[in-house]
């Protein structure tokens, strides 16, 4: 294939890619989306091998290489349960880092890579290197440490080293100056040192950055790593001279760190601080009552009891949650819905942005079971009509209607935008046991006076629930 003809693919790759990201912004065209997304790439991937820069020599090692990640990504992808799907995607991210790191290492020791470089462009070309490597590696541990918090082989808690700070400002200028050194290096060898130091001090900060990072705080880290391991795509591309990647990886970086400030302002938290990091406390703890807390004694009901208050409601707003995707509840919900709907009862949804553990989670499980798109609302557009609601039904969720947040401005999640459940006549918070959700804080919702708590998985606990609505 002519580099001309290579060109105009990778334009129409570029053109799939902007729709893909385009469909995916809404859930309706979200599957368009994808599909834009799939043909960019085969057609990427397509043009790059029969482009004029990979020799017939190459191929069978990239046949090689494909059919090896395609099964692994094949099989992943295929035994992934939903709920594992944000530790997948940052276990994904881990790799883009490593590629972009293995990428200028080699392209660093490769002569024919650099033979014709000389004066400024070489210089440029070591940048590129070291910039890649730089960006590569703190994406490659930061999505580790994420990887590990996310499947909660790590804690929560934020890990804060004394000095965290000036440690971080120390580690920038050890790099810039080993930047210098890499920049002046007289042969591959004695650049190779400072490129090392680097790397590590790279690889460490990864580690640190995100260990500090608290429960909470998850979801932008996430975001953001998304945007660092589109930046590390873009290098990489910088580095091979390949336009298509820098363009991809521009997109995939802009539009990950557009999400990192989406997930912010949802939060309220300041986007630097989150990066300094030090908010949120452990998950996954039991709750523990406090002083100064609402006393007291909880209220449980039973599956009949809550079919009995849904068929008596004219307004439900039902609020879904991680809980929710953990018992693949969403059929049952739609069920229920339905059931209600036929009756005459104005069923709606609000979904909190950083509901469930990835972004959109929730409106994906909606989507899946059939849920009609014009009864799911975000939570900007259905706060204020609680206070008409008959019945709030939160389904496995627990941070996201926290009324601490708004309450008590010592809690760790003061000032997050919370939905508002308890302002309904009554509300009914479905989960197993009076464990704290994913920032590990306890929730002085479950004790007010006109909530009551369902207690169960959320699968079965709806099965009755619709068993005793139908009966
Ligand atoms: P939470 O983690 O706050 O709460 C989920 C609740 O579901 C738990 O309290 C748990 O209680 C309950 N639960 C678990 N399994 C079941 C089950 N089988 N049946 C019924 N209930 C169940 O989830 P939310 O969705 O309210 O909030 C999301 C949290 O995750 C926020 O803190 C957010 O910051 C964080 N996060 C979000 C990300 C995102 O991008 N959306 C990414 C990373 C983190 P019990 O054990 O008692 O059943």
């Amino acid at each position: 294939m002519s580099e001309s003809l290579t060109t105009v693919a990778y334009l129409g790759a570029t053109i799939l890619f902007i729709l893909s990201l385009g469909g995916l912004s809404n859930p309706e065209s979200s599957r368009r989306g994808n599909l834009y997304g799939m043909v960019g790439m085969a057609i990427a991937v397509l043009a790059t091998i029969f482009g004029p820069h990979v020799t017939m020599a190459g191929i069978p090692w990239i046949v090689g290489a494909m059919v090896v990640g395609g099964s692994v990504g094949l099989y992943a992808a295929r035994t992934v349960q939903m709920t594992q799907m944000p530790e997948l995607v940052a276990l994904m991210h881990s790799l883009v880092g490593l590629a972009a790191m293995l990428v200028g290492f080699a392209n660093y020791i490769d002569p024919a890579a650099s033979a014709h470089n000389t004066g400024a462009d070489k210089a440029i070309h070591e940048i590129e290197i070291y910039v890649g490597i730089l960006i590569g590696a703190v994406t490659f541990s930061g999505s580790i440490i994420a990887f590990g918090k996310l499947s909660a082989r790590i804690g929560g808690k934020p890990v804060l080293l004394p000095g965290r700070h000036l440690l971080n400002l120390a580690g920038l200028l050890v790099v810039i100056w080993f930047g210098r050194e890499f920049i002046h290096a007289a042969s591959v060898q004695a650049g190779m040192t400072p490129l090392v130091v680097m790397t590590v001090i790279a690889l460490l900060f990864g580690i640190h950055m995100v260990m500090a990072i608290g429960g909470a705080d998850m979801p932008v880290v996430v975001s953001m790593l998304n945007s660092y391991s589109g930046w590390a795509a873009a290098a990489t591309g910088f580095m091979l001279s390949n336009d298509l990647l820098i363009v991809t990886g521009a997109l995939v970086g802009s539009s990950g760190a557009i999400l990192s400030y989406i997930m912010c302002r949802a939060m309220n938290r300041n986007f630097i601080s989150v990066i300094a990091g030090g908010f949120g406390t452990g998950g996954g703890t039991a709750a523990v009552k406090k002083e100064g807390e609402p006393a007291g004694e909880v209220t449980a009901i039973s599956a009949a009891e809550t079919a009995e208050l849904l068929r008596e409601a004219k307004n439900v707003i039902i609020v879904p949650g991680y809980g929710m995707a953990v018992a693949q509840a969403q059929h049952t919900v739609f069920e229920i819905t339905k059931h209600l709907r036929e009756k005459g009862v104005n069923v709606r949804f609000g979904i909190h942005p950083v509901a469930g553990r990835m972004p959109g989670h929730m409106n994906v499980l909606l989507a899946e079971a059939k849920v009609p798109y014009d009864i799911v609302m975000e939570m900007d557009e259905i706060n204020a009509d609680f206070p008409d609601t008959d019945v709030a039904m939160v389904i496995g969720a627990n941070d996201i209607v926290n009324p601490a947040a708004q309450e008590d401005p010592t809690s760790p999640i003061a000032g997050m935008p919370v939905l508002e459940v308890w302002k309904g006549k009554t509300s009914i918070v479905m989960k197993r046991s009076m464990a704290s959700g994913y920032a590990g804080v306890d929730n002085p919702l479950f004790y007010k006076d006109n909530n009551r708590m369902l207690f169960g998985d959320a699968k079965k606990m709806l099965d009755e629930v619709l068993v005793a609505l139908k009966s």
